[in-house]
């Protein structure tokens, strides 16, 4: 993908949803976008890490087959409750039916939440308790009292006492424990922690509703799995009472967590009304065997997936690389053991080791992945990976790829949106020599330089690190440097710290070309006489669109403007919706056009106008006014005493930052419709703030107010200068009228 595709807003899945955040998916705008580029109706789209409904939905839309899978089951039971919910209703009274004992479960779980009303103190049934973790006691509930409704209080004696009860570490927890892992398994503290993750008395209650779910038929069984999971990831003691985000990677409860009532939960989400969509996934078999829009949902890690799918059949990897997740792992190994079985969740297993948490592994699992799926990639196929702007996540799938004989043709990257990279795998890997590490430290030094240096007079303007980072990326997984680094023999420095530590040496030694006008922006020490910068490139571009049509879809409009700028020409979403504010307004939501003052003729007519101000204006100060030629593309205007320039005007009808650097001083006369624009370019340049200084600002408006007024003074006149001019505030134009 050569042009960037900003992120749209997809609505997050039915279930775990906090869990899926959508910054950690592909947008559904750019699985549109690469779906349409790099394949055909009929062909195949492979998403070997899928964790949002995005890449599947825009397959679908296209016509194409798309095979979605992950090693870990729970996303694609997240996905499958979203795209197919089942109505559970009937299969939760099957298991509200059961019985513990002489007890039906229902009645069963739920007595273990019995609780007095803190108003009336009448037998209520507590949703849930807010608990003090460091105290280990219950401080508050929230019961549902037939007298007083719903409603919060604080706990009683008899609260304490049944939530003690309960023995930490008891027979439920045992039982759990038993069906994810063996106890003499190296990772059986692991799992001991993971179930510390609830209460006792939870562990109970799922504990008994896992045994009985065991019972029912298959049918039931899944009918009540998204419901059930979604229980047992709201039933964890990891929610505060507030709902404050934990950091995440921790099994540790916050100080005050909650603890809610288990089977309340899952009759909630069994009641939720599920719009019942027709359809199921396909099996492999079935979509293989076709050329007709499929789905496939498939729980196989990526070195299964390449043994299921027949060589050279994928046309299009789309994905969002996997991120280390280590508690989102951890608990999914649990819950895949509770909701199928101890061997459904094997596969998980290994995940459960700290090691597997860091960057250094996850780069070598996806180099392996992407590896093991070369063979399934056709001839001409292409990988397309989106991700969040961070940096670890360029340098970690970068690296993979290279690995795995991944060639990049595209990286665009807007640090505000994210990445996009594209890469041709290739079937034939290179013979590559290995090099010794100084070689291969100043091969990826100097190709890095160069790249920046490039990257740098092409924008024309200070550029954000990530940006810059995403066009070395590009260049260096063009080269086999990368591939190299990624063979380097296990010793003194990681592959990964290796690839970094040399970057950062070719941008910040005595010697590098390059210079950091703050620690997330850079630029050249010795800049050359360059082109206009990127920022007035953009804006002369966008207005030029919106002159050629009377009205525009804004996305389109927006795709075109990303079309003239490729690669690491990509500006950021920041400017154009300030270039955009600026120039146009919406006579419908979602369609834009130009704004009437900003017509050429109307923009003509102003600046006319402008020049004749400033004459009377000048001539009305005793000031001597040249003009230029009436033709030029920017009038100039020059008030002069006694043959010295007092005032240099420069008459624009856009916000280019360009005259400003190149000119020492002078007064810009601006419509004020360019006055956010322009400040928010000044903003986003940190070569124009000590500019600015010597620049002064007049807006057209403001020059209006002045040229009507008479008996103008010089001291009136200092009043018009600024975007906010003192002249223009309410309490000034009393005065001045
Ligand atoms: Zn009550």
């Amino acid at each position: 993908m050569q042009y960037f595709v900003p992120s749209d807003d997809p609505p997050p899945l039915r279930i775990l949803a906090e869990a899926f955040p959508p910054g950690a998916a592909v947008p559904l705008s750019v699985a549109r976008a690469a779906i349409d580029v790099y394949s055909r109706p009929g062909d195949v789209i492979l998403d070997p890490f899928c964790n949002s409904v995005n890449v599947i939905q825009a397959a679908l839309e296209a016509g194409r087959r798309v095979i979605a899978a992950s090693f870990n089951p729970i996303n694609l039971l997240a996905i499958e409750a979203t795209l197919w919910p089942i109505d559970a209703r009937s299969a939760l009274t099957h298991l509200a039916d059961t019985h513990k004992g002489a007890e039906r479960l229902r009645d069963h779980v739920l007595a273990q939440y019995a609780a007095r009303c803190p108003r009336c103190g009448k037998a209520a049934l507590a949703q849930a308790f807010i608990w003090d973790r460091d105290q280990n006691t219950p401080l508050e509930k929230r019961v549902q009292c037939e007298a007083c409704g719903e409603l919060s209080g604080p706990i009683d004696e008899a609260d304490v006492t049944r939530a003690r009860r309960f023995e930490p570490r008891g027979l439920s927890f045992w039982l759990l424990h038993a069906r994810v892992i063996d106890r003499q398994s190296e990772e059986a503290d692991r799992v001991s922690e993971i179930l510390d993750a609830y209460t006792p008395r939870n562990l109970a209650a799922i504990g008994d509703i896992v045994l009985k779910i065991d019972g029912l038929s298959e049918a039931d069984r899944s009918a009540l799995r998204p419901a059930l999971l979604a229980t047992l990831e709201a039933c964890t003691s990891l929610h505060s009472p507030d709902d404050i985000p934990r950091p995440a990677g921790s099994l540790r409860a916050p100080p005050r967590f909650v603890e809610r009532n288990v089977w309340l939960e899952l009759e909630n989400l069994c009641r939720t009304p599920a719009l019942v969509h027709s359809g199921a996934p396909a099996p492999l078999m079935t979509l293989l065997a076709s050329d007709q829009p499929a789905v496939s949902l498939l729980a196989e890690p990526a070195r299964e997936l390449a043994r299921l799918l027949p060589p050279k059949s994928i046309q299009l990897l789309l994905s969002h690389p996997p991120l280390p997740r280590p508690t989102f792992w951890s608990l999914s190994t649990a819950w895949t053991a509770w909701l199928w079985n101890k061997s459904a969740a094997g596969g998980l297993l290994p995940l459960l080791s700290h090691k597997r948490t860091n960057w250094d592994w996850q780069w070598r699992a996806i180099a392996s992945a992407l590896s093991a799926l070369q063979a399934t990639l056709k001839d001409d196929a292409r990988s397309v990976m989106a991700f969040a702007g961070d940096e670890s996540i360029l340098e970690s799938v970068s690296l993979a790829a290279a690995a795995a004989h991944h060639v990049i043709e595209h990286a665009v990257c807007d640090p505000h949106d994210g990445l996009r990279v594209t890469w041709r795998p290739t079937h034939a890997p290179p013979a590559i020599a290995p090099e010794p590490s100084g070689l291969l430290s100043t091969g990826i030094h100097t190709l890095a330089r160069a790249a920046a240096r490039r990257i740098l007079r092409d924008r024309a303007e200070p550029t954000d690190q990530l940006t810059l980072h995403a066009g070395l990326f590009a260049a260096l997984g063009q080269s086999d440097l990368l591939a190299q680094a990624a063979r380097l023999p296990e010793g003194e420095q990681l592959p990964l710290t290796f690839v970094r530590e040399s970057i950062k040496a070719a941008f910040t030694s005595a010697d590098s070309p390059l210079t950091a006008l703050d620690p997330h922006t850079w630029w050249l020490k010795d800049p050359p006489s360059l082109q206009t910068p990127l920022a007035d490139r953009v804006e002369l571009a966008l207005l030029e669109l919106l002159q050629s049509r009377v009205e525009w879809p804004s996305d389109d409009l927006l795709r075109e403007v990303y079309r003239r700028f490729p690669d690491h020409l990509t500006p950021d979403r920041w400017l154009l919706a300030m270039c955009l504010h600026s120039y146009s307004d919406e006579p419908e939501a979602g369609r834009v056009r130009l704004r009437a003052e900003d017509s050429a003729q109307a923009r003509a007519i102003d600046s006319v106008r402008a020049r004749h101000d400033l004459e009377t204006v000048g001539k009305r100060l005793g000031f001597e006014v040249m003009a230029d030629q009436p033709e030029a593309e920017r009038r100039r205007v020059t008030w002069r005493q006694s043959g010295e320039i007092v005032h240099a005007f420069v008459i624009t009808a856009t916000a280019e930052i360009d005259l400003l650097l190149h000119q020492a001083a002078g007064v810009l006369v601006l419509p004020g419709g360019r006055a956010t624009l322009l400040q928010h370019k000044i903003g986003r340049d940190v070569r124009l703030k000590k500019v600015m200084d010597a620049w002064q600002l007049l807006k057209l408006s403001s020059l209006r107010h002045i040229a009507e007024d008479t008996d103008l003074s010089l001291n009136t006149f200092a009043l018009a200068f600024g975007l906010e001019p003192p002249i223009e505030q309410p309490a000034t134009q009393i005065r001045l009228w």
